[in-house]
């Protein structure tokens, strides 16, 4: 297989990936509300709250994700997914295995990591 063709491949696998995680999150958030909503006549009203607090935080990282899911997309789209955005070297393909929506390569993650703190 050429190198192109083989690369080719590798993005199909990541796209997927990437729709399939999309769709799973897509579902959890529905289902999410829907608890939120069903939980509605309260017999204990703090555990309730307790709960509906831990359903936000959650719904609110799968939102997180579900952006970053839907950036990779549009770069796959535009040509520039696989490219780290602040040094413009290719991310390792291994590391797009594990995080497919990776926007740096990991020392570029790791220096952002650190300004941040
Ligand atoms: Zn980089």
């Amino acid at each position: 297989m050429s190198d192109i063709a083989q690369e080719q491949k590798i993005l199909e696998e990541l796209k997927t990936k990437l729709v399939e995680r999309h769709k799973e999150l897509s579902g959890e958030m529905i289902s999410h509300r829907k608890e939120l909503r069903d939980e509605a006549s309260p017999e204990d009203a703090a555990q309730i709250r307790e709960d509906a607090e831990m359903l936000e935080e959650e719904s609110f990282l799968e939102e997180q994700e579900i952006h970053l899911i839907e950036e990779a997309v549009q770069r796959i789209a535009d040509g520039s997914y696989g490219q780290c955005l602040d040094c413009k070297n290719r991310i390792p393909v291994a590391r797009l295995r594990v995080l497919p929506y990776a926007k740096f390569c990991v020392p570029c993650e790791t220096k952002r990591e650190r300004t941040k703190k």
